[in-house]
């Protein structure tokens, strides 16, 4: 059965592998469909797009949204099909991306106060790599993790995060986000379909609180859920369907691949538990024509 891998990371965000070579990485793995959703940002969907076309690969221009989600929990939306050109989504990843900037070098001093001699400017030459000269490009804390394993302040990516740049760790700090609402009109306002990711990171304690969520995000125009997930088991994704269905949320799936910064995932291949059939991108792409945020575009036709 034809797969394809609707969530994944490039260089632009916190990927290691450029949007090309991520969609030559998809086509090779002999995927049909591939969405990139980079964190805040839309920079690396035109050149996606052309090698996509090259490839004969169906490609989907996305994004992945931090919303405001009370910890240790964390919301992420994705939206799918969005118009890269798009103003609103322009000026929605400036403001994103300058939360970043407040917040990266708080945790680089923190990390100094704690003993590890990593600069902001090692931080910044990673999170440049692969980035062609001149264009602007997301700084994440997989970025900083990867100075923290560079300087041998930890031994792996995990260990960073567990130490310091998890949510519970000792160099954590929040960055400015929007609230769920206005994620997903930034997102509508783009041309694109707005689901949940990867619900399970909520990290809600039972159903009940997860369908309440759920509701209260349908409530406010999201169009679907991230069923198929790398962190989400055969129950997870078994619930999560039945929620769908009983809100009239769409389906989406991915493996979230990041390249380089999450070693532990790769993209869907049918040997590993994420496994997203040709279908799932059939049916985003039919709600997504039929919604307002497509007919608003003068080249919806074009832009899947
Ligand atoms: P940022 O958007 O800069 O706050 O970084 C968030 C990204 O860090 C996520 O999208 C993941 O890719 C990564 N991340 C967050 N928590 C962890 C963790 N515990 N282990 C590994 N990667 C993580
Ligand atoms: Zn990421
Ligand atoms: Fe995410
Ligand atoms: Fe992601």
């Amino acid at each position: 059965m034809p797969l394809v891998d609707l969530h994944t990371h490039s260089t632009a965000s916190d990927g290691t592998l450029t949007p090309t070579q991520l969609v030559e990485a998809a086509a090779r793995s002999g995927l049909v469909g591939l969405a990139i959703t980079d964190h805040d940002t839309g920079n690396g969907l035109v050149e996606a797009g052309a090698a996509a076309d090259a490839l004969k690969l169906r490609f989907v221009p996305g994004i992945e949204i931090s919303a405001e989600f009370p910890q240790p929990g964390t919301m992420h939306i994705l939206g799918h099909f969005i118009d890269p050109l798009s103003p609103a989504l322009h000026d929605m990843s400036r403001i994103l991306l300058e939360g970043r900037n407040q917040r990266n070098p708080k945790i680089v001093a923190r990390l100094n106060e704690l003993g590890c001699p990593i600069t902001l400017e090692d931080v910044i030459a990673i999170a440049r790599a692969g980035v062609p000269q001149g264009e602007p490009f997301v700084v994440g804390r997989p970025h900083i993790a990867r100075a923290l394993v560079e300087a041998r302040c930890v031994k792996s990516m995990k260990e960073a995060f567990d130490q310091y740049l998890g949510t519970t760790g000792k160099a954590y700090f929040d960055k400015e986000r929007l609230t769920p609402r206005q994620a997903i009109e930034c997102i509508h306002k783009a041309g694109g379909l707005a689901t949940l990711a990867h619900p399970v990171q909520l990290r809600l304690s039972n159903h009940a609180e997860l369908q309440t969520v759920i509701s209260k995000l349908k409530d406010i125009g999201l169009d679907g859920i991230e069923v198929w997930h790398s962190d989400h088991g055969p129950q997870d994704s078994k619930l999560l369907l039945e929620f769908a269905r009983r809100y009239d949320l769409v389906c989406t799936g991915g493996s979230d691949f990041h390249g380089g910064n999450k070693p532990d995932v790769q993209l869907v291949s049918g040997r590993n538990n994420v496994s997203v059939p040709v279908e799932v991108l059939d049916n985003l792409e039919a709600r997504w024509r039929s919604s307002p945020y497509a007919r608003s575009r003068t080249n919806a036709g074009e832009a899947a």
